[in-house]
Parts: C-alpha cells; sequence; structure tokens
C-alpha cells in the first residue's frame, strides 16, 4: 500500500523540458514577429471593461493543458487586451522599449530563477548588480562614491531614500517609530510617489511641504528656504528635500545645485528623483542636469523608462548606503558571518529580502547596444522633439505649453480644456497613436513623448499629422 505522501510518481522533468524546447522556439519566433510588425498592432486595444474577464474559465483546469492550447489562447483572448507599450507610436506618458538584448536576458533570469538574498544565495546576483550599476554611473557621469542598488520602480528607491532620509535625522525611529515633527520638501510638480513615501513611512502628507515653482515648472530656492525657516520657527524638523530632474508633466528640471546648497545649510538629506531625464545625462551636452548631484545623498533613474529596459529595473545610488543599511538590515552584527567586506548582502539595503536577477538585463543591454549606440538613440529623441516643437509653434492653432528640454513635448490646442480633451480622445480613438495629456498651469495640455527605440522621425510626423486633421479649424 503505498503511503499517502507518495501518491503516484511525479512527471517527469524532462518531459516539460522537451515540451518547452518546441513551444520556446515557436515563442521566439513569435517574439520577433511581434517586434516587427507592432506597428501593425491598434496601439490601444479596443475592448471593453471585463471583456477578458469575460472571455476567461472562472476556476484553473485540473488538468495540464498544452502550451499549444495555452499559446492560442494568449493570441485569441490576451492579446486583444494589450496596451502596446512596445509600439514606436505609443507616446503617452514616457515612452518606453522592452528591447532584444533584455527580452534574452529575461528569459535567461527566468530559467537561471536564481534569488540574490544574501551574497552565497546568488554571487552572481550580488557581483554583476555592483558592476552593471558601476558602468551606468560612469555613463552618468555620477562620482564613484555613489553606491548602487536595484529595486523595482522609482517608487520604491524614493520611499528607500526618504526611508534612509528619516534615519539620519532621527535614528530613533526604526525603533520607536517617527518623530511627529519631520517634514519633507518637495516641488509642486514632484511625482506622487514622493508624498506616497511619506505617506508609507508615517511622515504623514500633512509634513509634506509643496514648494511653489517658477514660470518654468522648477522649484523655487527662495520658496524652499522659506519654507524651512517657517518650520524651524514652529518648531518642526526639516529632514530631506527632494528634487525632481524631468518632472513626470513637463520634464522640468529643479535647480539641484541651489536645492544642494540649502540641504546643506540645514542639514537635509538631497535626494534627486531623476527617473525619466536621468538618463539623458549620458549625454555631454545633458551632463548639466545633474550638476550638483556629487553633493546628493541618493538619486534614482530608471532605465525602464529612457533606457530601452522592460519593465522593471530602477537604479537607486547613495553616497550614504552605510545610513541605508543602519535603517534596513535587521541581522545583528554578531550574528552575521565573517563576511568578505566583498561580499554585499544586498538584504541588508532595503525592505525586499528575495531579489532577482535584473542586472542581467541591464548588463546585457549595456553591452549589446554600448554608449555610442545609446548616445545617438537619445540624440536623435531629443532632436525629433525640437523639430515637432518648431512644427506645433508654426501651427497658429496651437501653443507651446512648457519648455521641452528633453525627448517630451507639451502643448495645447488653444481652446478649451474640454477641446482638448476632444482632440486627444480623437486622436487616440484612430488607434494608430497613442498621446496623454497633463494640467499645467490649471489648463489642459498635450504631451507627444518620444522614448521606443522603434520609433522614427516619420511616427513623430504621423502623430502631428493625426493632430492637425482633427483640431478644428479656425
Ligand atoms: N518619478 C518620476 C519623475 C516619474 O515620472 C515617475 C513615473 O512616471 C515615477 C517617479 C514613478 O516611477 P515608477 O513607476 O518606476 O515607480
Amino acid at each position: 500500500m503505498s503511503s499517502p505522501h507518495s501518491a503516484g510518481s511525479a512527471p517527469e522533468w524532462s518531459a516539460y523540458v522537451e515540451d518547452f524546447r518546441r513551444a520556446g522556439r515557436q515563442a521566439v519566433d513569435w517574439i520577433a514577429e511581434y517586434l516587427e510588425h507592432t506597428r501593425d498592432y491598434p496601439v490601444l486595444p479596443r475592448i471593453k471593461p471585463g471583456d477578458l474577464m469575460d472571455a476567461l474559465p472562472r476556476s484553473a483546469p485540473d488538468k495540464g493543458e498544452s502550451f499549444d492550447a495555452v499559446l492560442k489562447d494568449f493570441n485569441d483572448i490576451i492579446m486583444p487586451a494589450v496596451t502596446h507599450w512596445n509600439h514606436p507610436r505609443f507616446m503617452a506618458y514616457f515612452a518606453c522599449t522592452g528591447s532584444t538584448p533584455a527580452i534574452l536576458a529575461e528569459m535567461l533570469a527566468a530559467t537561471l530563477n536564481t534569488n540574490g538574498l544574501h551574497w552565497k544565495t546568488s554571487p552572481a546576483v550580488a557581483e554583476l548588480e555592483q558592476v552593471a550599476l558601476g558602468w551606468l554611473r560612469q555613463w552618468m557621469g555620477l562620482p564613484d562614491d555613489y553606491f548602487g542598488i536595484i529595486y523595482d520602480t522609482a517608487s520604491i528607491s524614493s520611499l528607500h531614500a526618504v526611508a534612509a532620509a528619516r534615519e539620519l535625522a532621527d535614528p530613533g525611529a526604526r525603533e520607536n517609530g517617527s518623530t511627529p515633527n519631520l517634514v519633507l520638501y518637495t516641488s509642486q510638480e514632484s511625482h506622487s510617489s514622493i508624498e506616497k513615501a511619506a505617506i508609507a513611512l508615517g511622515i504623514g502628507q500633512k509634513n509634506v511641504r509643496k514648494i511653489a515653482t517658477d514660470a518654468e515648472f522648477r522649484l523655487r530656492p527662495e520658496a524652499l528656504v522659506q519654507a524651512i525657516e517657517q518650520d524651524r520657527a514652529a518648531g518642526k524638523r526639516p529632514f530631506c528635500a527632494v528634487a525632481t530632474v524631468g518632472t513626470t508633466s513637463s520634464t522640468s528640471v529643479d535647480p539641484v545645485a541651489a536645492m544642494a546648497d540649502i540641504a546643506e545649510r540645514y542639514g537635509l538629506w538631497l535626494h534627486i528623483d531623476a527617473a525619466y531625464a536621468g538618463s539623458a545625462a549620458i549625454l555631454p551636452e545633458c551632463r548639466h542636469i545633474l550638476q550638483g548631484a556629487e553633493r546628493a545623498h541618493s538619486l534614482v533613474v530608471n532605465p525602464h523608462k529612457w533606457l530601452f529596459l522592460p519593465v522593471d529595473l530602477s537604479a537607486f545610488y547613495t553616497r550614504r548606503p552605510d545610513i541605508l543599511r543602519r535603517a534596513f538590515s535587521l541581522a545583528p552584527e554578531y550574528l552575521t558571518p565573517a563576511a568578505d567586506p566583498r561580499a554585499l548582502n544586498l538584504m541588508d539595503y532595503g525592505i525586499p529580502l528575495g531579489r532577482r536577477f535584473r542586472s542581467l538585463k541591464l548588463w546585457f543591454l549595456l553591452r549589446y547596444f554600448g554608449r555610442e549606440r545609446i548616445q545617438q538613440t537619445l540624440r536623435a529623441h531629443i532632436a525629433w522633439a525640437q523639430n515637432l516643437a518648431g512644427m506645433v509653434e508654426a501651427d497658429a492653432r496651437f501653443e507651446i505649453s512648457a519648455p521641452h528640454p528633453f525627448s517630451v513635448v507639451c502643448f495645447r490646442y488653444k481652446g478649451t480644456d474640454d477641446e482638448n480633451r476632444a482632440l486627444l480622445e480623437a486622436v487616440n480613438a484612430t488607434g494608430e497613436v497613442f498621446l496623454s495629456h497633463t494640467v499645467l498651469n490649471g489648463r489642459v495640455v498635450l504631451r507627444v513623448a518620444i522614448g521606443n527605440l522603434g520609433t522614427t522621425w516619420d511616427d513623430v510626423q504621423r502623430a502631428w499629422e493625426l493632430l492637425q486633421q482633427h483640431a478644428p479649424k479656425h
């Protein structure tokens, strides 16, 4: 009689592998075909909420199905519900790319399934992360004393920055909870993730000061000083300032050097959110956007935005890894093995314990494209944005709404907000392109974001043609 624990034999691993070899080849062909013909898909899916859920069974199958059956449903049911972020005419939010070297690396990383809790569980994860982030740091012209670590998103990276800032200012917070008086400063234009970090860490929304910006949507340093002085006079404890290099709405760049002066004067941790525009610092002519970063405490850049990596990979750098470690390490020193100082335990530098092999795709990408091809592409995107801005200016029906130092152009039809919204809807309904909007100075503004590796100047021109065709004639 068999024991309850040996009810039959487990299926053979080798049979799974054989199935995979056949379906895997098909899938790679499918991927190449998709990447070659992404333009044939409407950028936005033509489905209603709930359509996908209604098309799928309510329960998972009892008996396994063939890859053929699953792939068929992937094509017939899942694909029609996909918004094609990898489409050359996806120009909404920040355009991005799942590029070929990274796709390959993701397959390999999933195959190894190695988990970098600490050095011993995966030396490759611990060390390649340092190497790849070191290479990227050099390309961006950041100083060597910036320690790098990968998190999933910029939101989580900034959460770690604010936690480290709190650790420095209020070391008792780790044990006792935050002191109620801590105050964080950032601009009105900064990303919501900064406020969310304050919510998550118990700093509280009321202790986030959204500092006024100038006519070009940059934080005003004198308003920052004024707010800090007021808080100090009221018995509050300013502890952190966050500068944005490339704001989400208009891609404005806060005055980092002036903010570094202020941070030094008042003893604040300075974090730079360069999630989108940090990649531009790879171009020597844009390096100035990070001037002052050598005096910041931390910085985040998202290669999954404008550096052609698929989500997710956020590169977080800090000049105070000791403080980050003090904020998060839970293994008492006397319990840690006598470690070689080169054997980094990345679990000590943040919330996640498990760590997938994200650096593999960054390393593949940096090697496969090399700095020159990346620079060439970033330069083309910036040049096309400037050309587009010129065409917008030449049409009397439109006006430019913000400076456009990078690859995003904000502009509006000279009409009502509703007319701008209707124009956006009409253009997106064609399926040929996907654009998004924002609000600047209280008015609805249209955004064209260039950033996909497959985008050509013809694509940008087509987006503009569609806008012109659908805009009311004056
Ligand atoms: N910071 C800025 C300036 C952003 O524009 C964004 C997203 O667009 C984020 C942070 C959040 O990025 P993530 O989705 O990686 O959390």
